[in-house]
């Protein structure tokens, strides 16, 4: 059967790598129709703020496949990365990048004799790229950094079921908890939560600057990883290095409705246009495509070919033997077409299944919501940033005139640090503070009150924002200062 699926060239090296990959994918008969959509920097400056236009929107949440070559955001025009927006609006939630070590791709590794065959996980639609920003004074910006329970549940989730279909005996959880105690807190209590269904494959977590150390001295630790999205794009990045670097690295961005497969490198705009692009990165991409859509035979045969190939010593000019003259982008796809039927003499692949696909993907009628977690709330008190040049104690004795009956000021801090009731006169001040109110035992406040403090506060100072203390199951759901 034949499957129709959605078709961005991008941008840059993109239509040139794209275009090579596709006569491979002919050559081998795969089964595939592609219906090309317009998306990428000239849509951008055509005025389509997206950077697609509305039938390429209606195609891909029609076709519920997009393979896409990379795209550049245009810089300085406020307008936020398509590749980004792609994954975030139809919530490809899990990237799924597989690294292996490649017979003819020289590695300090493969030097070593340690093959690389680890997959990383990383969450695609939450954390900083939430892209939730403020320039709260001239001189500090704020970001907020998005940490969901039924967002890390769901690529946590998939990172297991994908380590049960690979066979993988183990899945470390890479995260920074001990410094983002509630996002990455919350990421981690998750993993061990869904870990309890898995008990056949055994779960660890690691903290993200240990795991980068283990990574590039000891690879051969990990089968899998899953991540939050910032400390998982770093950590991919870091294991495409591992492996040959970004000419080397697939990706696919598994959705319940709609996924996109794409390599993980960027337009190349140097060597854009001259043909000499490395395409193995999509086509690594396109092979997991296939299996995705459960073509496990043809995705073996492709990548038995590419393997073949890499072992004869062809290579393009971002690697292999520089002794040897290297291979235009279109060559390279020659090569492989003619090795198509071929086996390499190391790690054959057999055609096996690595996805769960719905072939028929749902079209919902409404966006779903999810609520994982309904315990108790208590309001507790507030922390409100204003903007002042003043001195700690100055501060404390105006916050200090606003309090009610029910709210007592408890705390300052300036970038995170106590500064009043107690703090160093080494402290270096920035001119936004946070000023904390708690509520008296035995007392209860309402938003209202908080809201009041505020306004009251707005009489003295600009008030940047506004953030509840909360109690959740009578847990704190708050960090303390430093030195609180
Ligand atoms: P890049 O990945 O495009 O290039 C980094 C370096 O790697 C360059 O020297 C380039 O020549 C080389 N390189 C990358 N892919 C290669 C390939 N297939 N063959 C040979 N060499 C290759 O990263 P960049 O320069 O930081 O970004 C360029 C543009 O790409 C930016 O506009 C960025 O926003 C965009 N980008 C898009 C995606 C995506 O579409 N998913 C991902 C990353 C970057």
């Amino acid at each position: 059967m034949r499957t129709k699926i959605a078709v961005a060239k991008g941008d840059g090296i993109g239509p040139e790598i794209m275009a090579a990959v596709l006569r491979i994918f002919d050559a081998a008969d795969v089964q595939l129709d592609y219906e090309y959509v317009e998306m990428g920097k000239s849509y951008f400056d055509a005025g389509h703020s997206t950077g697609m236009t509305a039938a390429a929107k209606e195609t891909i949440e029609r076709l519920g496949l997009l393979f896409k070559g990379p795209m550049e955001t245009p810089k300085g025009k406020g307008v936020k990365s398509i590749n980004v927006t792609a994954r975030k609006v139809w919530n490809t939630y899990a990237n799924q990048r597989d690294f292996r070590s490649l017979n003819g791709v020289d590695t300090v590794f493969s030097k070593a004799g340690i093959p690389i065959n680890l997959t990383i996980v990383r969450e695609n639609i939450e954390d900083t790229y939430g892209g939730i920003e403020h320039l709260l004074t001239s001189d500090v910006a704020v970001g907020r950094r998005i940490i969901t329970r039924p967002g890390s549940a769901q690529v946590i989730r998939y990172a297991f079921e994908m380590a049960r279909r690979k066979g993988y005996t183990k899945l470390a959880c890479g995260h920074k908890a001990n410094i983002m105690k509630l996002t990455d807190g919350l990421f981690l209590e998750t993993f061990y939560e869904i870990a309890k269904e898995y008990p056949e494959i055994e779960s660890s977590d690691i903290i993200v600057d240990d795991l980068c150390m283990k990574l590039v001295s000891r690879p051969e630790m990990f089968q899998a990883i899953v991540l939050t999205n910032l400390q998982g794009d770093i950590v991919s990045d870091l294991c495409a290095g591992l492996v040959g670097g970004l000419g080397f690295a697939p990706s696919a961005n598994i959705g319940d409705n709609i996924s996109i497969f794409e390599a993980v490198h960027g337009t190349a705009p140097d060597i854009a246009g001259r043909g000499v692009a490395n395409p193995t990165a999509l086509l690594l991409s396109g092979i997991l495509m296939l299996r995705y859509l459960g073509a496990t035979t043809a995705a073996a045969s492709i990548e038995n070919a590419l393997l073949y190939t890499l072992e004869q010593g062809i290579h393009t000019g971002d690697f292999g033997d520089r002794s040897t003259p290297s291979a235009n982008t279109n060559e390279f796809a020659d090569a492989i077409i003619a090795n198509l039927g071929q086996l390499p003499q190391k790690g054959v692949v057999i055609p096996q299944p690595d996805f769960e696909y719905k072939a028929n993907h749902d079209h919902p009628s409404k966006n779903k919501l999810t609520v994982s977690s309904n315990v108790e709330e208590e309001m507790v008190g507030v922390d409100v940033f204003v903007e002042s040049n003043k001195q700690p104690a100055e501060l404390a004795e105006i916050a200090k005139t606003k309090t009610t009956d029910n709210l007592q000021l408890v705390m300052i801090s300036n970038r995170g640090t106590q500064v009043w009731p107690t703090g160093s006169i080494f402290t270096e001040l920035v001119n936004e503070y946070r000023i904390r109110f708690e509520k008296k035992d035995g007392t209860r406040i309402s938003q209202k009150e908080i809201l009041h403090i505020a306004g009251e506060l707005s009489d003295d100072f600009k008030v940047c924002s506004v953030e509840f203390l909360m109690k959740f199951g009578g847990k704190i759901g708050y960090t303390l200062a430093q030195g609180q």
